[in-house]
């Protein structure tokens, strides 16, 4: 496993939205991102898992679920992103708050990592319904024979329920900004076209929104990949990028607003 990080030549990227409700610009800059980043890395390299509590008596590190081995990363899924931020809670102390894109192994919870814009319980089960409806259909369009004059119809069923389940994902998703508003991702979304499937899922809007909803400051982000590499090779296990633009500029505009600006 490949754990050394060259230093940061560079400046890392900052996150930055448009705001259509101001009319500008919003930024956070990295502030110590990268040195918050090299040691989860290096945590991460030695300990072999996620689960930052899971700690013994002594302190060492009980890797005791599977499902949170960095193993994962390594294998066939790929690496993926992590984040980042510091945070001044009210009180003047300093916070680090901890972010993985989409689902870990297939969980979207895992204790001392902030959480999805959604209620996970109210999305299974919104999603469960639908998408047992979806495989059913697709289930019976095979049964039918080539040419069957069913299947254009069971075809636009299944194209419809499909189109009302990524409405309703869409509106599971609470945004929180430092305005104290809040808002779900068609509202907040400013780009044209449809809103792309996992927009919202990226750490920085999970780490934005936790640090809104929770009266916290945030100094500065970093984002980076971990693990084996892309396919294409466009992120390599240390890179540092900034927010995605296809699905994360479009929201950052509402979730960064409020901030002081820097
Ligand atoms: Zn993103
Ligand atoms: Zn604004």
């Amino acid at each position: 496993m490949k754990t050394i990080l060259a230093p940061a030549l560079a400046p890392l990227p900052e996150t930055s939205g448009y705001c259509p409700h101001c009319n500008k610009t919003h930024r956070l800059g990295s502030g110590r991102g990268y040195e918050i980043a090299r040691r989860l890395i290096q945590w991460l390299t030695g300990s072999r898992t996620i689960a930052l509590y899971a700690r013994n008596d002594r302190g060492q590190t009980t890797p005791e679920d599977p499902t949170l081995a960095t193993d994962y990363l390594w294998g066939a899924a790929r690496g993926k992103m992590f984040g980042v931020m510091e945070c001044l809670r009210p009180d003047g102390s300093v916070l680090t708050l901890y972010a993985f894109s989409g689902q870990y192994n297939g969980r979207w919870l895992v204790d001392g990592w902030v959480p999805p814009l959604f209620d996970v319980d109210e999305f299974i089960t919104v999603t469960g319904d639908t998408e047992k409806e979806i495989k059913r259909l697709t289930e019976e369009l095979a049964a039918y024979g080539k040419g069957h004059p069913e299947k254009t119809i069971l075809r636009q069923r299944r194209r419809l329920l499909s189109k009302e389940l990524t409405a309703k994902i869409h509106n599971l998703y609470r945004l929180h900004n430092f305005n104290g508003q809040s808002a779900s991702l068609p509202e907040a979304f400013t780009g044209s076209g449809g809103i792309p499937t996992g927009t919202g899922d990226c750490c920085a809007p999970k780490l934005l929104d936790y640090a809104a909803r929770n009266n916290l400051q945030p100094l500065g982000m970093a984002e980076f990949y971990i693990g084996r590499a892309t396919k294409s090779g466009s992120y390599r296990h240390g890179d540092f990028s900034a927010p995605c633009a296809k699905r994360c500029s479009p929201i950052l505009g509402f979730l960064l607003c409020g901030l002081a600006d820097n």
